[in-house]
């Protein structure tokens, strides 16, 4: 066996052995060995003789050893393995029980998608994807008075779905389906399920309170559906019920309404206007279109269980059967809290955020414009699976998986916040010209900014009077006085970095054509400063501004970079 195979065994052993925590497999490693390098198998008696040997001494290491071994001479086999225990989601519940599956994604379109919205996407796409199956985005807008829809969000949900790799195969929304739901209510009174009631609701709600019924529980079939179909043209306290238990052990479920009458004059629907006045209620337009649209699995927030409940007594007038029901656990970002899309849409309609992207905010298209990748979001949220729990969800997870997608794509500027004007004492009497690299590890080639006696530096990078600090790819200073902030040139020994420690800091060129004015817009405010020329030519791109972290450039004049992370 020559060299090179027997290191290959090794790495597949190490691998194994990484991936099982536990001794490698001799037999596993040789199979995966011939399965991705089939070029080995004219070879394989020579190796099964060998393998033994070398797969013996990887399990002589610790588990430690061997980990870290992998992570230093092979990452990627040890990334690819920790994905895909990470990615996999729990299995759909009886899913061989039916033909196909189809599941959807229905927000209510009263804003951008946010974060959690997200991970409802990713999640119910990535089970389709599995599976081979339907997905269906439904915009579950019926709610024109508490949540009501806002036009432009219809198309960013399809937009930031796209960005985030979702493949929605049917598209609907309900507001376009009422006469659907009409007859679906009809059909309900005619099985005796449902009544119309003009209790006014503080009257009901005493009356629900004490498990007693109200007086139009008893109307007959005929009665209910005159009563119907003029509710158009009632006040706005006339609903239709669901008949339940009046005397159920959870007041929630004790005849629920499906059908409220709407002052579409004081609130329009977006799309609709004033066409309709009778409007169902979420349980009740979800429940119809659910079953309608063949959905085989439902994820939904468990603390949506009474939904369910009632919704069962429409699924069980109709003999329909409920499609299965996996529950989650809320979700709230470390970084943002757990902000609602009412309250965010109050915060900006009061001024306190400047719209639906501003940096601050937990939405997709916030993130979009700081130059997260669809990808980081998708993998960091897959990665939480679905259970139960609650979960507090760290920003850090999509910023590492991020970086590691934009370092090899961004170049790299000089950013300095909050700037002092420093004059440099002694500079070389030729004209100075820095060369940093444009990345730090490829042949992109290099920057050139031209330095005078005058530079700007952070405030908070000016060390005491005599320290002494390195200028990255510049020169080396020695601080004469910090008020006024001069500097003196002291050469350009690299040594001094190396052996006594002194800090490197970015900088920028106070010439006027080397710098512009720049605003760095970041989650937790505005810094204003200068950055070097370079990055005007950077529009719409991620770049790195040394030492302060990875940004996308939303324009150039005015200079206006939306922060990423570090
Ligand atoms: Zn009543």
């Amino acid at each position: 066996m020559d060299d090179e195979t027997r290191e290959l065994v090794r790495l597949y052993a190490l691998q194994n052995a990484v991936e099982h925590e536990d001794d490698a497999d001799v037999g596993a490693v040789i199979g995966t060995l011939m399965g991705e390098h089939p070029e080995l198998r004219e070879k394989a008696e020579e190796i099964s003789d060998e393998a033994p040997r070398v797969v013996a001494s990887v399990n002589e290491m610790s588990a430690d050893e061997r980990r870290a071994t992998l992570e230093d001479e092979a990452p990627e086999m040890l990334e690819e393995d920790e994905q895909e225990e990470d990615d996999s989601l729990p299995e759909l519940p009886n899913a061989d029980e039916y033909e196909e599956i189809v599941m959807r994604f229905a927000p209510n379109p009263n804003g951008p998608p946010t974060i959690g919205s997200a991970r409802g996407m990713v999640v119910n796409d990535e089970y389709v994807r599995e599976y081979d199956g339907t997905l269906v985005m439904r915009f579950d807008d019926t709610d024109p008075v508490n949540k009501r829809p806002l036009r432009e969000a219809y198309f960013w949900y399809l937009e930031d779905g796209e960005w985030l790799g979702m493949e929605a195969h049917e598209t609907y929304r309900a507001s376009d389906r009422l006469e659907t739901y009409y007859e679906n209510a009809r059909s309900l009174i005619e099985e005796g399920s449902a009544y119309v009631c003009d209790c006014p609701a503080d009257d009901f709600s005493e009356l629900k309170a004490e498990g007693k019924p109200c007086p139009h529980r008893d109307r007959g079939v005929d009665e209910n559906l005159e009563a119907w179909d003029e509710m158009r043209d009632e006040a706005t306290d006339t609903v239709l019920r669901v008949k339940t238990e009046i005397e159920h052990d959870n007041p929630a479920i004790r005849d629920w309404v499906a059908f409220r009458v709407v002052d579409v004059d004081a609130h329009p629907h977006p799309l609709t206007g004033d066409e309709y006045r009778v409007w169902p209620m979420l349980d009740f337009q979800s429940a119809v279109d659910d079953h309608l649209m063949g959905t085989t699995h439902i994820i939904r927030g468990k603390d949506l269980r009474d939904s369910e409940e009632r919704q069962k007594y429409v699924y069980d007038a109709f003999g329909w059967d409920y499609p299965e029901v996996l529950h989650w656990g809320r979700i709230s970002v470390e970084e943002y809290g757990t902000l609602s899309t009412s309250s965010l849409a109050e915060a900006i309609e009061n001024g306190e955020y400047e719209g639906w992207e501003d940096p601050r905010v937990p939405t997709v298209r916030a993130l979009r414009r700081r130059g997260i990748h669809g990808d980081a979001l998708r993998d960091a949220l897959l990665e939480l699976g679905v259970s139960e729990s609650d979960i507090e969800f760290s920003m850090e997870h999509v910023y590492s998986a991020n970086r590691a997608l934009v370092d090899d794509e961004a170049n790299r500027y000089f950013f300095v916040r909050n700037p002092v004007r420093v004059e440099v004492e002694d500079t070389p009497e030729d004209e100075t010209v820095a060369r940093p690299p444009l990345h730090p590890d490829d042949d992109r080639g290099e920057r050139e900014i031209e330095v005078g006696n005058e530079i700007y530096l952070e405030a908070d990078d000016i060390p005491e009077e005599g320290e002494r600090l390195r200028l990255k790819s510049l020169y080396n200073v020695e601080v004469v006085s910090t008020d006024p902030p001069v500097v003196r040139h002291i050469g350009d020994d690299l040594s001094l970095v190396r052996d006594e420690g002194v800090s490197v800091v970015h900088w920028a060129s106070a010439l006027d054509d080397e710098t512009v004015e720049a605003t760095l817009r970041t989650p937790s405010g505005d810094y204003t400063g200068v950055v070097e020329n370079g990055a005007v030519e950077e529009e719409e791109n991620v770049v790195q501004f040394e030492r302060v972290g990875f940004a996308r450039v939303e324009t150039a004049e005015p200079f206006v970079a939306f922060f990423a992370h570090r």
